[in-house]
Formats: C-alpha cells, sequence, structure tokens
C-alpha cells in the first residue's frame, strides 16, 4: 500500500520498524534514516527478507534541506518522526517543503530550555492544511493511546467527561541501580520539571513530585504515583468538551528518586553547558553517556506496565466513572520485538498511527492531535496488534 521513512534508528524507531514489518500489507517499503548509519543497517539486518522491503539512509534532521533532499529520492507516502523531540520543527518543514504527510510521538521541545508545548508545531496548521497533507501529532502511548482513549471514552461512554487521570505505572525491574527507560536526556528533563495540571479553566503548578498518592493497578498492585505535567494534557484541555480537570500520574520507585534527587543536588541533570578540560559539555548529556543505554535494557527487565485513563462524567444525567487502560510484560515484548515495554507501548502506537494515516482512515488535511481523529480504528488496531485494551465501570479513583 504506501512507503514510510523512518526518522531515527533508536528503542521506540526499532519496535516500530519490527511492527510496520509485521504489517506488510500496509508498509510495502521503509526506509530507515538517522545520523548513524550502523545504526539503521543493524535493525535492517535483523528484519530483511519479509515482504516489506528495507532500505537506509544517513541523514541529519536538524537539517530540513538535507532530510528533503532523502523524501525527494525515497518518496515515501509519510515520514515517522521518532529521532527526538529537538527535530520536529525542522522535519515539519521538511515534510511542508515535499508535501508528505507527518508523524511523530513527542511534541517539539528547545534543544536550550526544558520546555515543551505545543504552540511551535500548532502553528504549522494552515500551512499544512493549504499544502493538502497530514500532520498526526503524539502518536506514542502517552501522548498517544492516551489522547485515543479519551477520544472513544467521549464517544461512546460519556455525554460530558469532566476528569481524567492519566496513570502511567511502571513495575519493570532492570536489576540496574538506576537507568531510564527511554532516552535519559529527555527523560530526566520531564521529571525533574515542575508539575502541574488543568483544573476549572487555569493551569495550576506544582513543585516537581510534590503531589503523591498510592493508586492499586491491575495486574501490578498499589504503587506510588506522582503528578507531572505531560505534553497530552494541553492538548486535551482544549479537544475534549465540558472537561473540567485533567492530571498525569507516574510510578517512580523511593530508589529512583533518590538517585535522581542526588543526581540533581550535584548538578548532573543541568542542561547549561559548562567548561571541562577546555571544552563546554552539557552535564546532562554527559550523564546520558555513562547511563545504561535504554535499548541494552531489554534482556534484563521483568514485570509489567499499566497505562490508562480513568475518566469521570456523565451519561445520561447521571454520573459515571469509567477505566481504560494496557497491561505489557516486559519480558513478552522483548521475546517478540527484542525491546522492552515501555519502548513497545511507544513504537506499536507509532505504527498504528502511520497505518491510519496510510490506510485513509486518519487522512485529512492540516495539524491534529491524535484525539481529534475517529478513535475506533485505532483502537481496533491496537487488539490486533499487540496492545490489548480494558475497560471497567468501577475504577478505583484518585483523590
Ligand atoms: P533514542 O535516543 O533511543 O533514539 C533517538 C534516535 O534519533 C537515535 O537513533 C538517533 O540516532 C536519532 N537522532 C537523533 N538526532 C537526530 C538527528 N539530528 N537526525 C537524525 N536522527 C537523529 O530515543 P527513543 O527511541 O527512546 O525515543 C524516540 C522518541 O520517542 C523521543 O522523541 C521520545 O520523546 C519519544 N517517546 C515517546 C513516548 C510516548 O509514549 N509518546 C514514550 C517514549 C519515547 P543518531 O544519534 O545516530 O542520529
Amino acid at each position: 500500500m504506501g512507503k514510510a521513512l523512518i526518522v531515527g534508528a533508536g528503542a521506540v524507531a526499532s519496535v516500530v520498524i519490527h511492527k510496520c514489518c509485521q504489517n506488510p500489507d500496509v508498509f510495502k517499503e521503509i526506509c530507515i534514516a538517522s545520523r548513524t548509519l550502523a545504526k539503521c543497517d543493524a535493525i535492517r539486518k535483523k528484519l530483511d527478507g519479509g515482504r516489506t522491503k528495507i532500505r537506509t539512509a544517513q541523514v541529519d534532521a536538524d537539517h530540513p534541506a538535507e532530510l528533503a533532499e532523502l523524501i525527494r529520492n525515497f518518496r515515501p507516502d509519510i515520514v515517522i518522526n521518532v529521532a527526538l523531540p529537538y527535530q520536529d520543527l525542522s522535519i515539519m518543514d521538511a515534510c511542508l517543503a515535499t508535501k508528505v504527510d507527518y508523524l511523530d510521538t513527542a511534541n517539539y521541545e528547545p534543544p536550550e530550555t526544558a520546555h515543551f508545548e505545543y504552540k511551535w508545531q500548532w502553528a504549522y496548521r494552515d500551512r499544512y492544511r493549504d499544502a493538502g497533507i497530514t500532520a498526526v501529532l503524539g502518536s506514542g502511548f502517552d501522548p498517544g493511546v492516551t489522547g485515543v482513549f479519551s477520544a472513544y471514552a467521549q464517544k461512546h461512554c460519556f455525554d460530558e467527561i469532566h476528569s481524567i487521570d492519566i496513570v502511567d505505572a511502571n513495575a519493570g525491574d532492570h536489576g540496574y541501580p538506576f537507568a531510564t527507560n527511554f532516552n535519559p536526556e529527555i527523560n530526566i528533563r520531564e521529571v525533574s520539571a515542575k508539575g502541574s495540571y488543568f483544573e476549572n479553566g487555569k493551569w495550576i503548578e506544582t513543585e516537581p513530585m510534590e503531589i503523591k498518592r498510592v493508586y492499586d493497578l491491575p495486574e501490578i498492585g498499589p504503587k506510588d504515583i506522582y503528578l507531572l505535567h505531560h505534553e497530552e494534557l494541553e492538548s486535551l484541555a482544549r479537544n475534549i468538551r465540558g472537561i473540567r480537570k485533567i492530571r498525569f500520574w507516574m510510578t517512580f520507585s523511593q530508589s529512583y528518586l533518590t538517585h535522581l534527587r542526588c543526581l540533581e543536588d550535584v548538578g548532573m541533570t543541568s542542561i547549561k553547558p559548562i567548561d571541562f578540560e577546555g571544552r563546554k559539555i552539557v552535564p546532562l548529556q554527559f550523564l546520558k553517556a555513562v547511563l545504561p543505554d535504554p535499548a541494552t535494557l531489554g534482556p534484563r527487565t521483568k514485570g509489567k506496565t499499566n497505562i490508562g485513563c480513568i475518566f469521570q462524567g456523565v451519561k445520561d444525567g447521571r454520573p459515571r466513572t469509567y477505566y481504560l487502560y494496557n497491561v505489557c510484560d516486559h519480558q513478552k515484548c522483548y521475546r517478540e520485538v527484542g525491546s522492552q515495554a515501555v519502548a513497545y507501548t511507544a513504537g506499536v502506537p507509532a505504527m498504528i498511527g502511520a497505518m491510519m494515516v496510510l490506510t485513509g482512515k486518519w487522512k485529512q488535511p492540516g495539524v491534529f492531535n491524535v484525539e481529534e481523529f475517529d478513535p475506533d480504528p485505532f483502537m481496533d488496531a491496537m487488539n490486533r496488534c499487540g496492545l490489548p485494551w480494558h475497560e471497567s465501570f468501577r475504577p478505583g479513583l484518585i483523590d
């Protein structure tokens, strides 16, 4: 059916590529591109020989003209951006210049400030609409499936949703004293930032990890959850009608938090360059270099993830609660695609989002967050593609 150019060859990209190859009727041909050709070739070597034809290319996606040239040579129907959030705008520019659809899993973040929001990417709306191309923003798990879950709850279960609590739990154990489950730089920037949530039309800011609760998750059990700011809060606050409150919660162990606090206290998580032996280095980038590479955690990580949304609202004039969630087993994911569940849960929805665009189900000129599309075909594909979802009408609630 179509051709996809996949930018990035890291942990999430590897899952996307495995999943594209499992769906050769949709993904006839793919090209894997990143700055390091050897990483792209290593993934191709594992998967070559199937019905999806695989090519590789070297590209620095910070340079739109370089990427546009690759797009003109390969002529993809969609570009799947699973590089880093810093490349979002330059990849969107290259897609605009070549009139090719775009999809990503994380919103733009300027390299020099640990601050992400959608305004930079939403500013492309008119230009994408006028060019007749589609951009799907945030098609990972969170953001991604959490938005699709919200659209599904709104469509099928509520007249109005009043509150959403997104709970992202990872009960996996990789055996290292400290490691991050995806890109350490992006992960540490996210968890060391101030928290925030949306209530009654206002954003309320909290200190990092200031608000803690305990939540009893299906198949995982009770866990400490902490309130964080997370990017889908911004789009869901706009796109879910009647919404009054949205919060995002993530599990962290005491040991993870103690390590993080020590690293912060000694300045290792700073993104301000410092002088070191005659050259400038960014402490967080140095820390990334000494921490375990998330791509190597797969074989060692045991346990499960559970990510879902707890909704409260009204249906036919009566209050209702509803919980949608997915549980993934790290070892099962590893056996299937050679990656642990954190990369798996981000990569599978990126493939499904691209499948939605290539099959015409989410093909619409403009720039959209996932909750603006019909959730039904995406939810069906989740059940077929390794992310089965569960529902409950009597979930525990978070006060
Ligand atoms: P990795 O660090 O493992 O991989 C990033 C890849 O991007 C590498 O292959 C790197 O290769 C490539 N890359 C970096 N800079 C450039 C560039 N200038 N040009 C071309 N390629 C580049 O990250 P992850 O796979 O863990 O994460 C990928 C994305 O997924 C991130 O944006 C992350 O925020 C997002 N994510 C989303 C989740 C969700 O649920 N929505 C969950 C987890 C992650 P090289 O350096 O060789 O170029």
